[in-house]
This record gives structure tokens, sequence and C-alpha cells, in this order.
């Protein structure tokens, strides 16, 4: 079974089946999420898939089944017909080969780059949403004082991910590895999330 799945996405893109299946992907690789009821493309559709708006993600074959409503058995096996995929014969390359190290280190940016955005565009709307109606006042809102004080560095990051100097994402890597920020920033998208839904946070939870 996992070789029909290795077999099925090393052979098809998410994209490649999002376009098959009907899904309208525009020239920057994005989508109306068919996963929730998206007016702007808000998912990135390219190897895997990403969604800004409902935050799905996943390879071809969850994207698949997703759409399908089908198990992931089921969905690799539509994929490896619908794509004409041939199962090798039985000996012949059998083995997952492993990514080399640096394919590894470029997906994890990826995925990092694609959650400082995402930040960056909550902090863009807290910093509009949330400022201060007199520039006097001495108790703004705690997420304005938050965007205020985390878009410079952040930006930083994102430009320095977005580089195409290995050595400066590196570095940026390393530095966000070493603060644990990742998992700071997707708690605060989340609790960002339930904001829309619950029409505002307690005021002093972003700070
Ligand atoms: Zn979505």
């Amino acid at each position: 079974m996992s070789l029909l799945f290795t077999q099925v996405k090393s052979q098809v893109t998410t994209r490649q089946a999002a376009e098959r299946y009907g899904v309208q992907v525009n020239r920057s690789g994005m989508a109306c999420c068919p996963f929730h009821d998206d007016r702007h493309p808000s998912m990135k559709i390219d190897k895997r898939f990403y969604c800004f708006g409902c935050h799905t993600t996943g390879d071809v074959i969850d994207f698949t089944a997703r759409l399908f409503s089908l198990s992931l058995y089921d969905a690799a096996k539509k994929l490896a017909n619908d794509f004409n995929i041939q199962p090798l014969p039985p000996g012949q390359s059998a083995s997952i080969p492993k990514l080399p190290a640096s394919i590894i280190e470029r997906k994890e940016e990826q995925r990092v780059f694609e959650i400082l955005i995402e930040y960056e565009q909550l902090l863009e709307k807290w910093k509009e949403e949330y400022a201060p109606s007199d520039p006097m006042d001495e108790n703004p809102d705690s997420r304005f004082v938050h965007a205020v004080h985390f878009m410079p560095p952040l930006s930083d990051a994102i430009d320095r991910l977005f580089s195409s100097n290995s050595n400066e994402r590196k570095a940026i890597m390393e530095r966000i590895r070493s603060t644990d920020a990742v998992a700071k920033i997707k708690e605060i998208l989340n609790e960002g999330c339930q904001e829309v839904k619950n029409d505002g946070p307690e005021k002093d939870r972003a700070a």
C-alpha cells in the first residue's frame, strides 16, 4: 500500500490533480479553496496544497481524498487510475528513496515561510483595526501594540527567507528554531481565527 502512495505522490502533483478535477489554479498557483466557502483564491497549490483561509493542507492524496470524500487508499487508487500510473515491477525501486537533506530543508523553509506570511497578514489587520483613535492614548489595544512591536522583525524574517541566498535562509531558520517562534505564532494564528468566529478575544490575550 505504501508503495502505491509513494508512486502516486512522486508522479502527480496536487496542482495537476486539482486541474484535472476541475479546480482552477491561476498563474501564481492560487485557487479558490474547495474545502471552505472561498470567494477569492486563498489556496496555494503546487506539489502540496495549503489554504490560508481554512488551513487545510496536505499532499495530492490528501487533496483528492477530501475532494471526493474518499479514504486515502481509495484516493491513491483513483489517482493511479486517472493518471495512468503503472505499478513498478516487483523489486524495482521498491524502496522509498530518501529525500536529500537540502530538499527537506527547503520544504521546512517553505512551511515556515507560509506561516510567517499568514502571521504578517494578521498583524497588518490588527495594526489597522485596533489602532487607537487618539494618538496620545496611553492604553492602546494590546493587539495594536503587538502588531507594531512584531511587524519589523517579522518582515525582516520574511525577506530573508525569501532571499535566494541559502546562507541567509539558513541563519534565519536557525534563529526561528532556537526561539520556538513558529509554535508561538501558530498559537496566535489559531486565536486570530477564533477571534473572527467569536468576535474578539479578551483584550490582553495577544500581548
Ligand atoms: Zn480553505
